[in-house]
């Protein structure tokens, strides 16, 4: 705990100097449903598996109208479509963070205000999010700031059953049913349970991490936490479950598999963090149908604890090893802001392919030969933090991906994180942020780009 004050601490003085400038107080304005955005000339990555790359997309309103070749979209040129030449820079999704705190410990921990953080966000690309840790007090300020006009970020809350120590508030997320109205602002997306430690004694593992400390905390009994994720699948609510330590993620697995029933995993109940995973868990991810979703960067430079002993050292973020037991499972990331110190995305990509971590101050740490091992490809990373973690949010019908009806929720880069050199993505710059076909952010240096 004391350590996460810390990097809270660090967040604020960061927030305080990154933010003062640019709070928003008016409503945002909507768009226009007959405006025309054409983007050609550019390295377009879609995470369609249909078509990886494109050179052009074209923007009717607040979606997506066509994605392809340059010829083709610039033949659907109109006197009034606004025309933008990438000159060869790269488009992609949104960021889609499933998994962070940004709003709730922005009020919180920081005293700040809402649309500061919301605007530092916005800046580094972010475009959709889950909000952990809802409060019945919290979730009404939400609502409020939505219906003052000032959410830009699409939201998807969680409210809290259980406070971060595992125990169980009364019942009062069930009031709340989720919706899922596609291109709504904010969303009741479920509601988040914590099974073991981690901002609140130690994750339950199968080994003791400091030799007679044991083996670490876990909350429920198997019966009791099958009765509360089976009372959550039985609302309607999707279940996030947070789980770091191996023990604490085979009961939520058990959990979920209880609460389904041999059912197909319909309301897409996840498992948070899974740091430690064992050996025998791995596929029961992709047996059960339940969505991982997993750190960006590993606490290089300010170790949460000591590292593994060498014997369990595989089963510590073992991304590549999860990857390669659940072939086709839609696996996400989350940034868990401001929990490492910064809000940003594109560190957390390099993260999650070299295993180096940058920290809050901008400094390199390197990860060791143990951690290399779980590496993960640039194309999966990406996916990770767009189409798969909109899945996680059940808004994957809605963004994630550039293909025509989705919402246009969309970067600039100043390189292409899949073709430049690995060390160079924590210096890739965003451009220009668009939310639903409105430009949220553009770069001062980079006015042209932005329509
Ligand atoms: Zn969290």
């Amino acid at each position: 705990m004391t350590r996460y004050l810390f990097h809270l601490i660090g967040l604020f003085i960061w927030l305080g100097l990154a933010g003062c400038q640019t709070v928003v107080s008016d409503p945002i304005p909507t768009v226009n449903p007959a405006q025309h955005i054409i983007f050609h000339n550019g390295i377009v990555l879609t995470m369609d598996v249909a078509l990886p790359q494109a050179q052009a997309v074209a923007i009717t309103g607040e979606k997506i109208a066509a994605v392809g070749s340059n010829d083709d979209i610039l033949a659907q040129q109109r006197a009034d479509s606004v025309v933008v030449d990438l000159n060869g820079r790269t488009l992609m999704p949104g960021f889609v963070d499933p998994h962070t705190h940004l709003f709730n410990d922005a009020e919180q921990y920081f005293d700040m205000s809402l649309p500061e953080v919301q605007q530092i966000a916005l800046e580094n690309g972010i475009t959709t999010l889950g909000n952990m840790y809802v409060t019945e007090d919290f979730l009404e300020e939400m609502q409020q700031f939505e219906a003052d006009g000032q959410l830009r970020i699409r939201t998807s809350l969680y409210l809290v059953a259980t406070d971060n120590c595992g125990k169980p508030f009364d019942d009062w997320w069930q009031q709340y049913p989720p919706s899922r109205n596609p291109g709504e602002m904010l969303r009741i997306g479920g509601v988040k349970l914590f099974t073991d430690g981690g901002t609140c004694g130690a994750p339950a593992l199968s080994y003791e991490l400091v030799p007679g400390e044991g083996l670490g905390d876990l909350f429920f009994t198997q019966e009791e936490l099958n009765e509360l994720v089976t009372t959550i699948h039985n609302s309607g609510h999707q279940a996030a479950i947070h789980a770091i330590g191996d023990r604490a993620i085979e009961q939520a697995q058990n959990a979920i598999a209880t609460a389904l029933d041999g059912e197909p995993n319909s309301l897409r109940h996840r498992i948070e963090h899974n740091s430690v995973i064992r050996p025998d868990l791995m596929p029961r991810y992709g047996e059960i149908g339940i969505i991982p979703v997993l750190f960006g960067p590993y606490p290089l430079c300010e170790p949460f604890g000591p590292p593994p002993p060498p014997e369990y050292q595989s089963w510590e973020w073992p991304y590549r090893a999860l990857f390669d037991a659940n072939p086709g499972l839609p696996i996400a990331w989350h940034g868990d802001d401001p929990f490492f110190g910064r809000i940003r995305p594109l560190d957390d990509l390099y993260s999650l392919i070299t295993r180096n971590e940058i920290g809050k101050d901008g400094q390199l740490c390197e990860g060791q030969a143990w951690q290399d091992q779980h590496t993960l490809t640039a194309t999966e990373a990406l996916k990770m933090m767009t189409i798969n973690a909109a899945y996680a949010l059940a808004r994957d019908e809605e963004v994630g991906m550039l293909t025509p009806g989705k919402y246009a929720d969309l970067l600039i880069l100043s390189d292409n994180p899949l073709e430049v050199d690995l060390e160079a993505i924590p210096q890739i710059e965003v451009w220009l942020t668009m939310v639903g076909g409105r430009v949220e952010f553009c770069h001062d240096s980079q006015q042209a780009l932005c329509p």
